[in-house]
């Protein structure tokens, strides 16, 4: 019994908080305490349940505020928590929409969807900094797909493809976020093979002006 007892005691004391797996009890203070009211949740959020909406919202908000990254060569690294908190004004939730979310420019306001809460844990962190791109005033939003997938079908992709960096539209935004997770990133909790396969969806079928060299580059096979 002894044994037992200190082999766990041992265990509590040698992990890390950013790398344990936040409890139901952990992302519900947090919810409490900061993400209710840092991203204006206008729907009653006193219901909190593991699983559930609120919880898988929780942990999405929770990974962009527990990930930390090396500098890059200029000493940047992005702040993805305060990135959203900055221009997030409220988060509503729409049961009959489609999409994962949608940013609404100019009212500071991101809408979930029923899709947003079953979508991977690492697509939903990068959804809240997709739909956040919408939000600033440089997002040239997105265009008609030229070829894909997706062809011919409006606002559903971005124009050009910017080679991981910030700019262009929300599927840049995806893969900005993806990139530094991937490349960047301390570790952490998200699935770099998910996030990989993220990544191999978009690249060829979100972007109308993307190189071969580009493609071969960022998928990974
Ligand atoms: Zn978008």
């Amino acid at each position: 019994m002894n044994f037992i007892w200190v082999t766990l005691g041992l265990s509590v004391l040698i992990s890390n908080p950013v790398l344990a797996a936040p409890q139901c009890s952990d992302l519900e203070a947090q919810w409490n305490s900061h993400y209710v009211s840092d991203f204006k949740i206008d729907w009653d959020t006193s219901n909190f349940t593991c699983p559930g909406g609120e919880s898988s919202l929780a942990m999405a908000f929770f990974d962009l505020a527990n990930m930390t990254f090396r500098a890059n060569k200029d000493g940047y690294r992005p702040d993805f928590y305060a990135l959203v908190k900055g221009l997030v004004r409220k988060v509503h939730f729409d049961p009959d929409c489609k999409y994962l979310a949608l940013g609404h420019r100019g009212q500071g306001k991101i809408t979930l969807c029923n899709p947003f809460f079953k979508d991977s844990r690492e697509d939903r962190a990068s959804t809240l900094v997709h739909e956040t791109r919408h939000l600033q005033s440089g997002d040239p939003a997105h265009a008609q797909c030229v070829g894909g997938k997706y062809n011919g079908k409006a606002g559903a992709c971005d124009d050009t493809f910017y080679d991981g960096s910030w700019n262009g539209s929300g599927f840049n935004a995806d893969i900005f976020f993806y990139s530094w997770n991937m490349n960047g990133a301390e570790k952490n909790e998200l699935s770099r093979a998910v996030m990989q396969s993220e990544m191999n969806t978009m690249i060829p079928d979100r972007f109308n002006h993307i190189t071969g060299e580009q493609t071969k580059k960022w998928r990974g096979n």
